[in-house]
């Protein structure tokens, strides 16, 4: 909290502080003062606590310290991410004026910028291969709380994206786009996100929103921009209101409004999608991802745009062809394709510099990155234009025409304006090359000159003085001064025309008529050189921003290298192209697990190759039940085929020999636990949730991939769910599915259910051990290896001893009482109800041990119950010992 603000006692400085922190009372208030910013009172406490930093007081108010601590200007950055990581927002003050002589009260100060998660434009600050997105969520409907409105923006490069959208399909989006910050009011978000949202209530109204929209893109009617309706012209308000804001009152440069349709989207469920480690892995990291296991690109926004295409697979066969055609046929030209990624290396992260040069903060590197980008798409466009072009597909000749010589006016101006070599800022000087501006050289000369002359006076002075070590130097305050040792300044004032300046113990220092009027020279023609620099260089960042081109060109070449990484990925020959048809067929020849097949690869000290398998799902057998023990290989199987989905219609190769795949409309992924206890949900709740949002939104061309539906409770009750939730999408909703389980049982169905097949995960048996062959073969699993993997994973024998009586008579009294358990959770998880239950054949026990070995099992186990190990001598523990083995 902001401390009163009492009248009287405050000094000059400290009430500008209290009327900035004002403006931004949300956000910690980095002060400049010198060549510090300091924090003070709370947001001290709050940044010395974060970064480790030594907290101290200046001056007091209302007669208590004040708490302080500072951060030096030139490394504020990494203080700068570490506290926007830790999610505060910072609000930067700068002095926005400079110090006059005599200048009495404080300097002028203003909050230049206030940064938060999602309005990020610094390199340093910015992860290069991901988008940063920020996120607007309205709902302008008072009475329509369901009716919700998103924009979102990566303010980096300015792409700007709106949707209307029904809370039902808020989760998926929030999953899919991944935003560093969300602009909203808390009660319409998730709790789960909570830790990003910054509250916002507003609300504007149609008309009050067209006007903010169009203002920001300076066209006269909202319809310039595209058909959008209220929501998400709200949204769009809303969401540029704050990127103002952030941006103390000035707007970057944006790209015009992307209507975001869901109709091209392959569904992707947050459940699904947390399943399967597309972008990130369950434990939040970026290694071992579906992403990582195709990332080939070379740029930064290439990698953003492969994530994307990954991100957002695509329902649209013509997309999905399109880029399949541009990588076979980079695939099937290695030469160009190796020179054109060399290219592409060579070319900068142009949207984040354009994103930079209209944040008006733009670093010479900056531009400098615009003129590579520039040349690289022009060598782009040459070798392509070496080729015969009669088998280029369309994208890559819409890249190559994209890139042709578009902006060839401004490469030319940054060319002749840009030194080879150039200084971090531009205060530093140097930036514009020589030649480029006749004034500026001029001035350069003039001032260059004088040094010159400084020089020369210089041994003029020593000869004349007979002084040999007299040197004229540069200093801070006097400009340049004649300095010699004190015994010789003391023979120097007695000189005519010398005026001492200055004498310390060691040093004199004066100066004459010729050398004031050199400094004044330099002076003059220094400042005005600076001042021509900064107009000249910010009139090219102007034209940066006027060129349109600059975008298209940058969207090429990450398009250019996105599909280079799909050749390079093709070029390992064991992937393929898919082939993608508007039927039902999901079939994959010797598919493996891309994530899990790299794993194996990096330890292949095991010697393991990674099993390939087919799978097959025609839409005369479109469900299969998939048996076998745990570790056997069941979730990597499963998963591949949904990552097959993915990858197919994200537009890429396949890890397998051959695929052929009807376009996926919304894929379900439910492998691994789902512990959601965070949320104070059981497992079980969370697993019914879940289940019931497949059976209530999967269809005939969804692709459902399951693993043990029914596990979080008791077995009946578990089978019977698992059973009734087969049969639903086997009989009703008709979808590609692949259902493994435990429930041996639900092999029963295959007799009722005339599209389902059988398949289970090979195992052998050898001397006791079992082995896994991670192959999936026709047929249902013989037998459980749950007590095998028991013993594999270090299970005590004598605990698996016991384990194995038990389960021989639990299996031998079911056999005797099957009726399924009620299923009260299952209703109120909202699983459709519609479901026919009633009249099925009831789950049987499958395999049940012969009379014999029950009996023997019995017979050990009273004789077991009858020792009691604490109490036996050693002798009468031999003779037991002997006893049971008699009986076995
Ligand atoms: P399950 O789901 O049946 O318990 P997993 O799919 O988790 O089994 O597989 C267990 C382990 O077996 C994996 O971590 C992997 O190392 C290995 N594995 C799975 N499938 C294969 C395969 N097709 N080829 C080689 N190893 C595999």
């Amino acid at each position: 909290p902001i401390p009163p603000q009492t009248t009287g006692k405050v000094t000059p400085t400290m009430e500008q502080w209290f009327s900035l922190k004002n403006q931004e009372p949300d956000a910690l208030l980095f002060f400049r003062m010198g060549d510090f910013y300091e924090l003070f009172f709370g947001d001290a406490h709050a940044a010395a606590l974060a970064l480790d930093i030594t907290l101290t007081h200046r001056g007091t108010h209302d007669e208590e310290p004040i708490p302080m601590c500072g951060v030096p200007v030139g490394t504020a950055q990494i203080y700068l991410s570490r506290l926007i990581r830790r999610g505060f927002r910072v609000a930067v003050a700068e002095q926005t004026e400079i110090p006059r002589k005599g200048q009495k009260g404080p300097l002028r100060r203003e909050i230049v910028r206030v940064i938060t998660p999602g309005t990020l434009t610094e390199d340093e600050l910015l992860e290069a291969g991901r988008a940063n997105t920020l996120l607007a969520i309205v709902a302008p409907d008072k009475r329509r709380r369901d009716r919700l409105g998103a924009a979102w923006i990566d303010i980096s490069t300015g792409t700007l994206e709106l949707l209307r959208l029904g809370t039902d399909t808020l989760a998926e989006l929030l999953a899919r786009l991944a935003p560093s910050e969300i602009l909203s009011d808390p009660a319409l978000i998730p709790a789960e996100h909570a830790g990003i949202i910054t509250p916002s209530t507003a609300r504007p109204s149609r008309d009050a929103a067209e006007r903010t929209v169009t203002g920001a893109y300076q066209v006269a009617q909202m319809d310039a921009l595209g058909d959008f309706n209220d929501e998400q012209i709200i949204a769009c308000a809303v969401l540029l209101d704050y990127v103002r804001r952030s941006q103390a009152g000035k707007l970057p440069r944006l790209t015009p409004p992307v209507d975001h349709g869901l109709d091209s989207i392959m569904g992707l469920d947050p459940a699904t999608r947390s399943s399967l480690d597309i972008l990130q892995s369950r434990d939040g990291g970026s290694k071992h991802t579906l992403f990582s296991s195709v990332n080939q690109t070379a740029t930064a926004a290439g990698t953003r745009l492969l994530a994307h295409w990954l991100g957002t697979p695509s329902t649209d066969l013509a997309l999905i062809t399109g880029r399949q055609e541009g990588w076979s046929w980079l695939h099937q030209h290695p030469q160009p394709t190796a020179t054109l990624r060399d290219i592409l290396k060579q070319a900068p992260d142009s949207a984040r510099a354009l994103g930079r040069i209209s944040s008006g903060r733009p670093l010479p590197r900056d531009l400098a990155a615009i003129r590579d980008t520039l040349r690289a798409a022009n060598q782009i466009t040459e070798t392509l234009g070496t080729l015969v072009k009669t088998d280029m597909p369309e994208r890559i000749r819409y890249i190559g025409a994209n890139l042709y010589g578009r902006a060839d006016a401004l490469l030319e101006r940054l060319e002749a304006a840009l030194n080879t070599e150039l200084p971090v800022k531009i205060e530093d000087g140097g930036v514009i090359a020589p030649g480029f501006d006749a004034e500026l050289d001029r001035q350069r000369d003039l001032r260059d000159n004088s040094r010159r002359l400084i020089a020369q006076l210089q041994v003029r002075l020593a000869e004349d003085y007979e002084i040999s070590n007299l040197r004229i130097r540069h200093h801070n305050q006097l400009g340049y001064v004649i300095e010699v040792p004190t015994a010789a300044g003391r023979k120097l004032r007695q000189h005519e025309g010398l005026s001492l300046r200055q004498g310390t113990a060691n040093l004199a220092r004066f100066s004459n008529e010729e050398l004031t009027s050199l400094n004044q020279a330099i002076l003059e023609a220094s400042e005005k050189a600076d001042q021509l620099e900064r107009h000249l260089f910010a009139d090219l960042a102007k034209h940066c921003l006027n060129t349109p081109a600059l975008d298209d060109i940058g969207l090429a070449l990450a398009e250019l290298d996105a599909l280079i990484s799909c050749a390079r990925i093709m070029d390992r020959g064991t992937w393929c192209r898919p082939t993608m048809t508007d039927g039902q067929e999901f079939t994959l020849h010797a598919c493996r697990h891309p994530v899990v097949e790299a794993a194996l690869h990096e330890q292949a000290a095991h010697d393991t190759a990674f099993i390939a398998n087919d799978c097959a799902l025609p839409p005369e057998k479109h469900a299969i039940l998939l048996t076998g023990p745990n570790m056997a290989g069941k979730s990597t199987f499963l998963r591949q085929n949904a990552l097959a989905a993915i990858l197919a219609q994200a537009g890429l190769p396949v890890p397998a020999k051959a695929a052929t795949i009807g376009i996926v409309d919304r894929l379900f992924s439910r492998v691994g636990a789902a512990d959601d206890l965070a949320r104070g949900r059981s497992t079980f709740m969370v697993e019914m949730t879940e289940t019931a949002a497949i059976l209530n939104q999967a269809g005939p061309r969804s692709l459902v991939v399951v693993d043990e539906i029914g596990r979080g409770t008791s077995t009946l009750d578990g089978l019977s769910i698992a059973w009734a939730t087969l049969e639903a999408l086997h009989s009703q909703l008709r979808c590609r599915t692949i259902f493994a389980t435990h429930f041996h049982e639900l092999g029963a169905l295959l007799e009722t259910l005339p599209r389902l097949a059988a398949c289970t995960m090979a195992v052998k048996e050898w001397k006791g051990h079992v082995i896994f062959q991670h192959e999936v073969r026709p047929g249902l699993a013989q037998k459980s290896w749950g007590l095998h993997v028991a013993k594999l994973a270090g299970i005590p024998a004598s605990v698996l001893q016991r384990a194995r009586i038990l389960l021989t008579r639990l299996e031998n009294e079911r056999g005797r009482d099957s009726q399924p358990a009620s299923l009260p959770l299952f209703e109120q998880a909202g699983v459709a109800s519609s479901c026919p239950s009633d009249d099925l054949p009831c789950p049987a026990p499958s395999d049940c041990p012969s009379p014999d070995t029950v009996e023997a099992l019995n017979m050990l186990h009273t004789e077991l119950d009858k020792l009691d190990p604490d109490s036996l001598s050693p002798r009468e523990a031999h003779a037991a010992l002997y006893r049971l083995k008699s009986v076995i």
